[in-house]
């Protein structure tokens, strides 16, 4: 069993900040920021792919409430919204979850984009390979 679902059935402690019937909010032990929070929901899924639609919207909406309270709550001034995917994605845990990171002024916490510039014909043929059926 994975530890999100020992958390869920109660086999190991979390610090819960929010449950109900389907879902859980809880701590992150490793508190990137302060307030870092992960959502899951309790039915075990490994990541954002296996969980079906129903799952992923009530996810994010419970994620966009939680969000919300956190930063009325504890005063942030902006936070980010992370699902990792895989273990190239930087996925450790393999039960879907959603992490709310609050965000500081000078924090730790480095999310940085590279940017890369395609040209057109690459553009155009990143578009047909997405769209794809
Ligand atoms: P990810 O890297 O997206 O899979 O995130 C997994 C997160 O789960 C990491 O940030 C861990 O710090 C966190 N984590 C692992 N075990 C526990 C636990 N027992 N209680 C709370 N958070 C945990
Ligand atoms: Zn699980």
């Amino acid at each position: 069993m994975c530890v999100f679902c020992k958390i869920v059935n109660g086999e190991i402690p979390a610090y819960k900040v929010y449950e109900d019937e389907d879902f859980l909010a809880f701590l992150d032990i490793a508190q990137a920021s302060v307030g870092h929070t992960l959502v899951v929901p309790k039915k075990h899924f490994s990541n954002f792919l296996e969980a079906d639609e129903e799952t992923i919207s009530k996810l994010f909406v419970l994620a966009a409430k939680l969000a919300k309270q956190i930063t009325q709550n504890l005063e942030v001034a902006g936070f980010n919204i992370l699902n990792n995917n895989g273990t190239v994605a930087g996925q450790s845990v393999n039960h879907l979850h959603v992490h709310i990171l609050p965000r500081y002024e000078h924090d730790s916490i480095t999310i940085k984009f590279a940017q890369n510039h395609l040209s057109e014909s690459e553009m155009q043929a990143l578009i047909a390979r997405i769209s794809h059926k």
